[in-house]
């Protein structure tokens, strides 16, 4: 590790034509300063990873390409955050990587401080947000309530940290050896072992345009964050089970203490309530089960996770 190492720094981009060119400056200045400090060698470069964008940052990429320090990847089609970090992180060849949003909502000052970490002998370095402040209420309760529920089902992963990271050649080398097909980066780094650390940082506001999570993609994410490590969800559904065995019996008994007290049975309500009561509690089984099967399809199809369309520099 003595040698100055080659740092590639991934950025997955998904509409993201507000922010790239405003990333490539403030990347492009830290990574001068690094070289210049002999931290990095001087072929170290960013790699905009296009995934499926229908605006035009594909267009601002191969501009940006006349730089040397900046290379492109553009994906066939859109294929998610996940997807589109891991062909960055395959299809590149460098000592280090660090994978960043385009927003550059992390800190990009703690970049330093992360290789410095690399050279300590760390081959995982964690960008750690100190707190929460720039998500809203409800992204911050709902991000607070899932770490805790996946740490409870058993799924390994490090609190507040989501894609910032830096990880070695070695750790890229394993990634791109995994067969899995429903691959969760973030856990599946957690889970490897090796040496690992945290850095920790505030993190700020988007600079420009959209998010592309909305709730209903974070919460997918959430669900594949659990499934893709965790078949406690399954055990689940006999906990489940065995309570609604026991209000069956509670209900029995009641039933025949009021034949015999009053000579009827109040029905409809009791019913109605079991009725829906069991059918949904049958329902949520099948699609915990459903969740599993459809991992299951997926991975036997052996689809790529990724096609790579074009590639710059
Ligand atoms: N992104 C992507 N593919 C997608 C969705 C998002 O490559 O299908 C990228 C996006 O361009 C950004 C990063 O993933 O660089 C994180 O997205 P965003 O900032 O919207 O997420 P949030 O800050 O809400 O976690
Ligand atoms: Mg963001």
């Amino acid at each position: 590790m003595s040698e100055i190492p080659v740092l590639a720094i991934i950025v997955p981009c998904y509409n993201e034509e507000d922010v790239i060119e405003k990333a490539f400056f403030e990347l492009s200045f830290i990574i001068q300063a690094l070289i210049k400090n002999q931290r990095i060698s001087p072929q170290s470069y960013i790699c905009f990873v296009d995934d499926g964008s229908n605006d035009k940052s594909w267009e601002i990429i191969i501009k940006l390409s006349k730089n040397k320090e900046v290379k492109g990847l553009k994906l066939s089609r859109n294929f998610g955050h996940q997807a589109a970090q891991l062909a960055g992180l395959i299809q590149n060849q460098a000592d280090i990587f660090i994978t960043i949003d385009a927003d550059l909502q992390d800190d990009i000052n703690i970049i330093d401080e992360m290789i410095k970490k690399y050279s300590e002998g760390f081959e995982i370095v964690y960008g750690v947000r100190n707190n929460r402040n720039s998500d809203g209420f409800i992204k911050r309760i709902l991000a607070q309530s899932y770490y805790r529920l996946a740490k409870s089902l058993g799924v390994e992963g490090i609190y507040n940290n989501a894609d910032f990271r830096l990880i070695s050649k070695k750790i890229v080398l394993i990634i791109s050896e995994l067969k899995e097909y429903n691959i969760y980066l973030r856990g599946i780094i957690s889970n490897l072992g090796f040496k690992s650390c945290c850095v920790y940082y505030s993190r700020k506001k988007r600079i420009a345009g959209i998010p592309k999570y909305n709730i209903f993609s974070s919460l997918n994410l959430a669900i594949d964050g659990i499934t893709s490590f965790s078949i406690q969800p399954l055990h689940f559904i006999t906990l489940l089970s065995f309570l609604c065995f026991l209000i069956a019996i509670i209900m029995s008994i009641y039933c025949i203490v009021v034949y015999f007290e009053k000579e009827i049975i109040p029905g409809w309500a009791s019913l109605f309530i079991s009725l829906y009561f069991l059918g949904g509690i049958q329902l949520f089984s099948i699609e915990i089960i459903g969740e599993y099967i459809g991992k299951i399809y997926k991975e036997t199809k052996q689809r790529p996770k990724f096609i790579v369309e074009a590639q710059i520099n």
